[in-house]
């Protein structure tokens, strides 16, 4: 009988992440993932002599406290390199600026109107104060926080913009908390997780640590502040797990899960198109809102809840370009917030073997539309880059589209972000749907550390 301790849906990263953690606590553990590759949404592969990743990225939080350096201090045998991510820019038709860091910062933004500049210093003061006393910001909108009737309409753009990016949904469901932890304003950590409950240490650290938003709103210098880029490219990070990965994974890929077995109410094991797996667990890293397909007899609750996952689209647009091309000759990423906004990143900047020699490779990525067609949303984008950068078309090389779902539940307010834990017993969650800190492959490792703090409860794993 094919028997394991445990079995993994998914072998995106949420997914090898927990497989490293079951094994290296002694399990013996299966991986199943229905695409031909491991990675997913985290990963590179080469196009026309380029290395392009799935979307540009900027690991956010390696740090101490950060959840993915917890995970790679503890259970990887190797690290891989990661280089500073650099500065984060604003696009304008007059060149790049600087996005602001402090408030000073908001003040001189003269992309944007003086008044409107005041307005929205004053209410980040007045949101943070509520933060630092104690209001929740969870359920409060951006949009809710500022008077529109008198603001610019560059400034909505601006705003929405930067929402999307942070949360994948728009100032109306973006929470103001969300836009504080993407800015830089207030720090989240694993120690909630890793501290004993009730642990008085935790709250006294949790204290100090607002005290410090304010102050930090006058002086902080980066919003790239513990944000890297694995130097190797994305797959790297990828490429570190499966060196890491004991001998007692064993790791099926092309084989898609159609079923998961549960007999009274506990889960038992897995059905693909040619086998049955069984064992204790199953760690379910594939989309949460696809559950109810997979098992029959769900609570009514819980499928109501699941079917309130949000979700959005993106598209990526790789360009290779002739190196004279000067546009993107920095370190870091930039925001063009006006019509069809996007993020761009030259990722050949951190490493010069990503492009073939004397060339230079840029992603940029755009949300989709989802009411318009995709052909049309890749001429609009694709237009849209020609408009910003004049004269690029002289010097594009290569061209590839990639379109893809970011995170398998967008952080908005009226979403549904799923427990760990599952009405049906031994079935638990990790991805970037189990859990509403930072986003993804950070978000991803926060559900695994969320993940470890369960079964160590349990008594399923010690170490
Ligand atoms: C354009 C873009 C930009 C991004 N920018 C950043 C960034 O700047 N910083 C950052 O940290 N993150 C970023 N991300 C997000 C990050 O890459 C993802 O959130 C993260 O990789 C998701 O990991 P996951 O394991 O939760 O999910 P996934 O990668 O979706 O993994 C789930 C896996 O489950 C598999 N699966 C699904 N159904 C089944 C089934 N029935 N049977 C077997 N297998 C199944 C899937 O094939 C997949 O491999 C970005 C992503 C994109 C696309």
């Amino acid at each position: 009988m094919n028997k394991y301790d445990s079995i993994v849906v998914g072998g995106g990263i949420s997914g090898l992440l927990s497989a490293l953690v079951l094994s290296k606590s002694g399990k013996k553990v299966l991986v199943l993932e229905r695409n031909k590759n491991l990675g997913n949404n985290c990963n590179s592969y080469v196009v026309d002599g380029y290395q392009v990743d799935t979307g540009p990225h900027a690991i956010t939080q390696l740090r101490k406290g950060g959840p993915l350096t917890y995970l790679m201090d503890n259970y990887f045998d190797y690290i891989p390199v990661f280089v500073d991510y650099g500065e984060y820019f604003i696009r304008t038709e007059n060149g790049l600026k600087k996005v602001p860091t402090d408030l000073s910062g908001y003040l001189t933004m003269d992309i944007l109107p003086r008044k409107d500049r005041l307005i929205i210093a004053q209410a980040l003061t007045k949101m943070l104060v509520m933060w630092q006393f104690g209001t929740d910001l969870s359920k409060t909108s951006v949009y809710e926080c500022l008077p529109w009737d008198n603001l610019s309409s560059d400034t909505a753009d601006f705003t929405d913009t930067f929402c999307y990016f942070l949360s994948g949904r728009s100032m109306k469901e973006t929470s103001v908390q969300r836009m504080f932890v993407g800015g830089g304003f207030v720090e989240e950590s694993i120690q909630k997780d890793i501290a004993h409950e009730k642990n008085q240490y935790y709250n006294l650290y949790e204290e100090a640590k607002k005290v410090s938003y304010v102050s930090r709103l006058l002086n902080n210098k980066k919003v790239s502040y513990n944000q890297f880029y694995p130097r190797d490219g994305l797959k790297a990070i990828v490429n570190a797990i499966l060196y890491s990965m004991p001998k007692t994974v064993e790791i099926k890929t092309n084989t898609a899960v159609k079923e998961i077995i549960v007999e009274d109410n506990t889960v038992k094991g897995v059905s693909t198109r040619e086998d049955s797996y069984y064992a204790d667990s199953i760690i379910y890293s594939a989309f949460v809102k696809d559950i109810p397909q997979y098992i029959k007899d769900l609570p009514a609750q819980y499928i109501s809840d699941l079917n309130k996952v949000k979700q959005s689209k993106t598209l990526t647009i790789w360009l290779g370009l002739s190196e004279e091309f000067k546009e993107f000759n920095y370190v870091g990423g930039e925001v063009w917030f006006k019509k069809k906004a996007f993020w761009a990143m030259p990722i050949s900047n951190y490493n010069r073997n990503f492009a073939p020699k004397g060339k230079k490779l840029v992603g940029f990525m755009f949300s989709v539309d989802e009411n318009n067609d995709l052909e049309s949303e890749k001429r609009n984008a694709y237009d849209t880059i020609l408009h910003v950068y004049p004269n690029i078309d002289k010097f594009i090389d290569m061209v590839h589209y990639q379109i893809t779902t970011p995170e398998k539940a967008a952080v908005s307010i009226n979403g549904f972000i799923a427990d760990t834990e599952t009405p049906i017993k031994n079935l638990y969650i990790v991805g970037t749907d189990a859990d509403d800190r930072s986003m993804g492959v950070t978000r991803a490792s926060y559900s695994v550390v969320k993940l470890i703090k369960v079964l160590k409860r349990e008594g399923y794993i010690v170490t």
